[in-house]
């Protein structure tokens, strides 16, 4: 197959607030040849997650911020078409960092050959077994070390990182409460993950008294997703030398101004908590691990996967806004091709 065309989205302006498609454009280009040392790529599914929309802003973050008028980026999986480097062949599954792209030529050493343990499983290399599953794995294992019989609070309780960290915690032993935002997404949780209790934020009045509720003997992890409301209430109902591991704030990231954050934070003085931010780029080392030990799980049918899959790249910006409404139900992919 010969491949001519490349179709990316550029972000065009810097949205104020939630983003909108006219912050965005299609923009298509000629494919140049393969040189040397390269290698043309036709990605199958990219990824859309929470921290592009950090990248949006301009300024300082932990992610270098998406330049105007250019393809933007992030993880997608792809096929190559072909091959002027002897590391890789036509038809390679490789994963890649040319999200946002449908077709991409680039240097043979910038893409990483990926041998799926089921071709029909590909997308689940951007979802429970990429980088969200080792976001869950990292920062459940590594920074609050769940003991069996602990309870463990989960905010997006369902989406990609978040189911991930509920099953997780389930295999080791722990008492699992989730929150989400709607009565499916719920069952789904207790019924096909085992999760113990889940609260829909959205129709539950008082988080904090459902929250107490939900886990009358107190938490002692707080697996935070969310911020502003759920941390309030995680601090409330946590026990003595409890611990928070500060994944993402997906409630703050449309916000123009700071928002208020919680009045209660002197308990964590009295509870003794920790409170631990992490970056799953700093933690890559733990792939090899990781995959092991999540393949296994899967395969054993202790780890449900699930995906809501939007077509094309003109709907890609669509796919990432839902993000912010609950759209997806575990994780969001586009499929390209
Ligand atoms: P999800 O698959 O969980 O999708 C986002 C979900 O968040 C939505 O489906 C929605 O579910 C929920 N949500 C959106 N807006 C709100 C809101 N205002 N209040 C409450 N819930 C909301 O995304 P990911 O699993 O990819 O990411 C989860 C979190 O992890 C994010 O905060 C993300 O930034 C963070 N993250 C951090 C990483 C790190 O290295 N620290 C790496 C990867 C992700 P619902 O229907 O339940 O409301």
């Amino acid at each position: 197959m010969s491949l001519t065309k490349s179709r990316a989205v550029h972000l065009i302006t810097r949205p104020e607030g939630m983003p909108t498609a006219e912050n965005f454009s299609i923009v298509e280009s000629d494919l140049p040849e393969p040189n040397d040392g390269e290698v043309l790529v036709q990605n199958l599914y990219m990824s859309v997650d929470p921290y592009m929309r950090g990248r949006m802003r301009e300024g300082k973050s932990y992610a270098e911020p998406y330049k105007l008028g250019v393809p933007m980026y992030g993880g997608a999986i792809g096929k190559v078409v072909e091959s002027k480097d002897d590391s890789l062949a036509v038809g390679d599954i490789v994963t890649n960092q040319r999200a946002w792209s449908d077709n991409f030529v680039a240097a043979a050493n910038t893409v990483v050959k990926l041998v799926p343990y089921d071709m029909d499983k590909l997308s689940s290399y951007l979802g429970t077994l990429g980088m969200p599953g080792l976001t869950a794995y990292v920062g459940l294992l590594k920074l609050t070390e769940p003991q069996a019989g602990e309870t463990v609070f989960v905010s997006a309780a369902s989406g990609a990182v978040g189911a991930t960290v509920c099953q997780i915690a389930k295999i080791k032993g722990c008492r699992v409460v989730g929150s989400v935002g709607s009565d499916e997404k719920a069952n789904w949780l207790t019924q096909q993950c085992g999760v113990d209790a889940v609260i829909n934020y959205k129709t539950c009045g008082d988080l904090a008294a459902a929250l107490a509720e939900a886990a009358p003997e107190g938490i002692d992890i707080y697996f935070e997703n969310v911020g502003g409301d759920h941390l309030q209430a995680a601090i409330d109902c946590f026990n003595a030398h409890g611990r928070i591991a500060a994944c993402g704030m997906i409630q703050t990231y449309n916000d123009a101004s700071p928002a208020p954050g919680p009045n209660n934070l002197m308990q964590i003085v009295g509870k003794k908590l920790r409170i631990q931010g992490f970056i799953v780029s700093d933690h890559f080392d733990m792939m090899p691990q990781f995959r092991t030990d999540m393949t296994q799980w899967i395969q054993q049918g202790k780890l449900q996967t699930r995906e809501t899959v939007v077509e094309g790249l003109d709907n890609a910006v669509e796919a990432f806004l839902g993000l912010f409404s609950g759209k997806n139900f575990g994780k969001m992919i586009v499929k390209l091709s």
